[in-house]
């Protein structure tokens, strides 16, 4: 089967998409062994896909490994003219991306189109950024000698992206990688890989050279993991994903010292000062929990409210989270979509569970919505403690556990103390409070008086056990060059 009726009715330009669940598109034997991707909101099969494995790696490797010195050699305003094609094809075909998106991880269409314009962002940021590849001029010690730092690809890179933002992750990781002069193998998520194949169908109509960027779908992350982290040839892991499999990865690229940037789990904290406005608080929390079913690695896992606000916040959040419909994401009037599988409906309700044996209440929702999708009612908990697995774990679903405090000082300290540190956000007024509690969290990014922070423009990444490196900006150009000292001696 190809790309399934239903989901090809949906789409304006079914022809530039057919083929991408075709084993032939990706140079495979017609009889190459698949595996199905499903609609999480109905339970239908939407495509079954070629599952690679060790050896179409390696293959997509060596074509990557052959195209790069080329690659490299254009110059950077070739480069970006072609990642600006791409741009402009992904903007072009907006909605169909958007639907592939929606039909296979659930999220509304609305996020979807906004993903996707997100995604095509980071395209036209690296464009740009392409050109601005600086190196340096050192102040020589001595009359006779020049003194330059000069920049260069690192060469083939190895990405994996996760199934929650399927499209922005490609672009944020391959967009950086071409426009330094770098080669890919990209590995999406076996959940989502339909719109990361549709992308490289765009790429293909923009025109880069063959081998410069490659797709390996499989159905699951480990085969293909070992061998982007084992051959010599692959100079570069960039993952998005869990703490544990960047932890594992980690470990695989040690033996060759890879580099690796990692961008991983999160467990944000979301804190409401006395001093703050209170329903402008209550909108970013609505938006930093509940966008994409809070199923993003920077959602507001833990609210803390001071006493003093505490109960008109648990009020008008408690009654926003009430509005908020839940079903198929391709209904314009629903905000909340399904979770992405089964798995991830036994976690929230684990969490759940634990918070109501420990003394915490539940507001509204806190159960699972049956029928054919994995749907999960958008839930508000209070009367929560550290002890309480929600405190301490990444929940990733629309769950909004809130928990009371008095001390300003002692809540920053319970913010930070967690392995991770990817995203925090804040509400507060007073100046000085503002500057002390954004300089004292110890995360990657600090939202203050937002709820949303993303921006191909600005670093998204985190300390601590959220990983290392940057994406976005100036400084996910950096992740993908090595610099080159350059001494000439005899002037
Ligand atoms: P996951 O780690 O299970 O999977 C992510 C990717 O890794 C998938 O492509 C998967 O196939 C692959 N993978 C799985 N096992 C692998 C292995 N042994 N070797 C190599 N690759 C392997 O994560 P998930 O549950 O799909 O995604 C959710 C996680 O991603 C959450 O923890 C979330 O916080 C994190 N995330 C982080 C960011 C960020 O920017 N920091 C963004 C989005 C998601």
């Amino acid at each position: 089967m190809a790309l399934s009726h239903n989901l090809i009715r949906r789409l304006q330009n079914p022809a530039l998409f057919e083929a991408i669940a075709e084993p032939a598109w990706l140079g495979l034997a017609a009889d190459n062994p698949t595996f199905a991707v499903f609609n999480p909101a109905t339970g239908a099969l939407l495509a079954d896909i070629p599952d690679m494995g060790t050896a179409e790696a390696r293959a997509a490797i060596d074509r990557a490994g052959e195209a790069q010195t080329e690659w490299a050699a254009r110059t950077a305003r070739e480069r970006s003219d072609t990642l600006w094609r791409w741009h402009q094809l992904i903007v072009q075909h907006t909605d169909d991306l958007a639907t592939i998106l929606t039909a296979e991880m659930g999220k509304p269409l609305a996020e979807a189109k906004s993903e996707v314009s997100h995604a095509a962002a980071y395209l036209q940021w690296y464009a740009e950024e392409a050109n601005r590849v600086y190196g340096e001029t050192i102040p020589a010690p001595s009359r006779d000698r020049r003194m330059i730092v000069i920049k260069q690809p690192i060469g083939v890179v190895g990405a994996i992206t996760p199934w929650n933002f399927p499209a922005s992750m490609v672009a944020r990781k391959i967009s950086p990688a071409l426009a330094a002069g770098c080669t890919v193998v990209l590995k999406p998520a076996e959940q989502t890989p339909l719109v990361a194949g549709a992308m490289f169908a765009l790429a293909e109509k923009a025109g880069f050279p063959a081998g410069v960027v490659n797709l390996v779908y499989a159905s699951e992350g480990d085969a293909i993991g070992r061998e982007l982290c084992a051959n010599a040839k692959v100079r570069k892991i960039s993952f998005t994903g869990s703490t544990e499999v960047g932890r594992l990865l980690m470990r695989q690229c040690a033996d060759q010292v890879k580099k690796l940037s990692l961008e991983l789990g999160g467990n944000a904290p979301f804190i409401v000062f006395d001093d703050a406005d209170v329903e402008a608080a209550v909108d970013g929390a609505i938006q930093a929990k509940f966008r994409n079913a809070g199923q993003t690695c920077v959602s507001a896992n833990r609210l803390y409210v001071q006493a003093g606000v505490h109960d008109e916040f648990a009020r008008k959040f408690t009654e926003r989270v009430r509005t908020l419909s839940v079903g198929d994401g391709f209904d314009p009037d629903v905000a909340i979509g399904p979770l992405i599988d089964t798995r991830a409906l036994a976690k929230i309700e684990a969490h759940v569970a634990d918070a109501v044996e420990r003394g915490g209440s539940v507001h509204c929702g806190g159960t699972r919505i049956e029928g054919a999708g994995t749907f999960f009612a958008p839930t508000v908990l209070t009367g929560i403690s550290r002890d309480m697995r929600i405190a301490q774990e990444e929940t990733f679903g629309p769950l909004a556990p809130i928990i009371r405090f008095t001390d300003a000082d002692a809540v920053v300290r319970e913010a930070n103390d967690t392995i991770y540190g990817l995203a925090a956000y804040f509400y507060a007024s007073n100046l000085s409070r503002v500057w002390r509690v954004a300089e004292a969290l110890e995360y990657g990014m600090v939202g203050i008086n937002t709820g949303r922070m993303s921006s191909e423009a600005a670093p998204f990444g985190g300390v601590k056990q959220s990983g290392m490196g940057r994406e976005g900006s100036r400084h996910g150009l950096e992740d993908y060059l090595e610099m080159k000292y350059l001494c000439m001696g005899g002037i």
